[in-house]
């Protein structure tokens, strides 16, 4: 009998899952494994809204290889070192990973294959639909600009989805540890797993997607997020059945998963870019702890972007629009580093992903790939036309309920301050002049260049 090991990363899935499929043709038995590894907390990574919602995955996944006649594996410890040690249990003839696009996960690769050698067979198109590096541009080792990248990824050739094993057979020696629970911060997170994703998608449409994608109140996206990145579902297969169900929607839908694609792409050629400016502007952030606190808690005194942060706190998930608006407040009206806004996301976000969290920051700060660099979203434009009744904001910060329609984004107009509700932090008619030196707010509400 030959043994295979599958170790399992953000591909925590049966579906569309290359690692899986290849360890299964490569030998008579498959061990599935998963290493809760102490470096991802080191690194603080592993904030409790994703810890918690990691073990429902792991959980979820064990109940789906037990149906197939498996079961998960679950070790602690340094991942190559767990996973060497395992293959050697099982005398494995090889060991099937998915490609990662971090530098994280480019030495976790790196290390495996020093404890493992030929034996380890790293598989691409697992994290994302098109894998990086499999459209460039000529000359260049990946796509700055996002419009030629979509255009280049629809001439891409995808592969077909592979089904998901229906029988799997495991040798009984090998032992693991309990996966164990976690607290989440946030009151309720989404049920976690591929089982719940797959309902999840079943039951989400794509038909008013395009229409209500940035509607603030209408919350008409599919939260298909944390499926997506802890790899419950695959952005391959799921890119493949939203084309299938075609119209507006569900173009308007793959077209995310395109812009999920480069960001990933562009985090795999510049690991730096989780840290560093993609493209620096020399910026000279602000520091200022207390405008810090008020943004972190949601209590800046505008409306919009204090829904958006207690959103975050309280379900550990934000609207887009809201992630725009928040993050465009941080960084060009306080200007504060993007650093800090980008931490404290991935400190609740249970979709927190270094590719798309740190390159969407960078993209809104002006220091990323975005082609207007000057652009600035003004919050109380962008509120109108995105909450245009104020049901948003009425959700999140209940104390100015009683407000009536729009009146709810302007408190400061009120005969009287309602209780509890901070002044703004920034006198409204001088969010112009905080901005950074050089841009202007025009009357739409996005910004041009001076
Ligand atoms: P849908 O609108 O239904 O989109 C479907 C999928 O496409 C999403 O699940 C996501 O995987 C992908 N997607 C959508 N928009 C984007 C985008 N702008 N960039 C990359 N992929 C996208 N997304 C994360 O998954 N993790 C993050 O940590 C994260 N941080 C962000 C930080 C900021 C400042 C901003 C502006 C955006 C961030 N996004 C992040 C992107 C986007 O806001 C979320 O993916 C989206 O809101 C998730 O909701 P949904 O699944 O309903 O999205």
């Amino acid at each position: 009998m030959t043994v295979a090991v599958v170790l399992f990363t953000q591909d925590l899935r049966l579906h569309d899952n290359p690692a899986l499929h290849a360890a299964r043709t490569a030998a008579d038995q498959v061990v599935p494994l998963f290493v809760t590894d102490p470096a991802i907390s080191a690194a603080g990574f592993d904030a409790p809204n994703r810890r918690a919602f990691l073990a429902g995955c792991l959980t979820d996944l064990d109940a789906s290889l037990r149906r197939a006649g498996s079961r998960l594996l679950h070790r602690r410890g340094d991942t190559a070192e767990q996973t060497a040690r395992l293959a050697a249990e099982v005398d494995a003839v090889s060991v099937h990973v998915a490609a990662g696009v971090s530098g994280y996960a480019r030495r976790r690769e790196q290390r495996l294959r020093r404890a493992l050698g030929d034996r380890l067979q790293v598989h691409d198109g697992s994290v994302t639909a098109v894998p990086p590096g499999a459209v460039t541009p000529a000359g260049r080792d990946h796509y700055a600009v996002f419009t030629p990248y979509h255009r280049a990824w629809q001439q891409v050739r995808r592969r077909t989805p592979l089904p998901a094993p229906r029988t799997l057979s495991t040798p009984d020696g090998p032992r693991g540890t309990a996966i164990g629970e976690a607290r989440p911060n946030a009151r309720r997170l989404p049920e976690a797993g591929e089982s719940a994703a797959r309902r999840a998608w079943q039951r989400w449409h794509t038909e008013s997607y395009a229409q209500l994608h940035d509607d603030l109140a209408a919350d008409g996206t599919s939260h298909l997020s944390p499926y997506l990145h802890f790899g419950c579902l695959s952005a391959n297969e799921l890119a493949h059945l939203a084309e299938r169900r075609e119209g507006p929607g569900a173009e308007a839908f793959v077209r995310q998963l395109v812009w999920r694609d480069f960001h990933h792409q562009v985090l795999a050629a510049r690991p730096a870019a989780a840290h560093a400016d993609y493209r620096t502007r020399h910026d000279r952030w602000r520091t200022d702890e207390a405008e810090l606190a008020a943004w972190q808690q949601g209590r800046t005194g505008f409306p919009i972007i204090d829904a958006g942060m207690r959103q975050l706190a309280e379900t550990g998930w934000m609207h887009n629009r809201a992630r725009l608006l928040t993050a465009s407040f941080l960084a060009k009206t306080l200007y504060l580093d993007w650093r800090l806004g980008a931490r404290h996301f991935l400190a609740h976000l249970v979709d927190g992903d270094l590719a798309n969290n740190q390159l969407n920051w960078q993209w809104v700060a002006g220091t990323g790939t975005d082609t207007r660099p000057n652009r600035v979203l003004n919050p109380l434009a962008q509120a109108d036309r995105y909450d245009p009744d104020g049901a948003y904001v009425r959700r999140w910060v209940p104390e100015l309920a009683e407000l009536p329609g729009r009146e709810i984004h302007r408190p400061w107009r009120a005969g009287r301050r309602p209780a509890g509700y901070p002044a703004p932090l920034v006198a409204p008619d001088a969010v112009a002049q905080r901005l950074r030196e050089g841009r202007e707010i025009d009357k739409n509400g996005s910004a041009k260049e001076s």
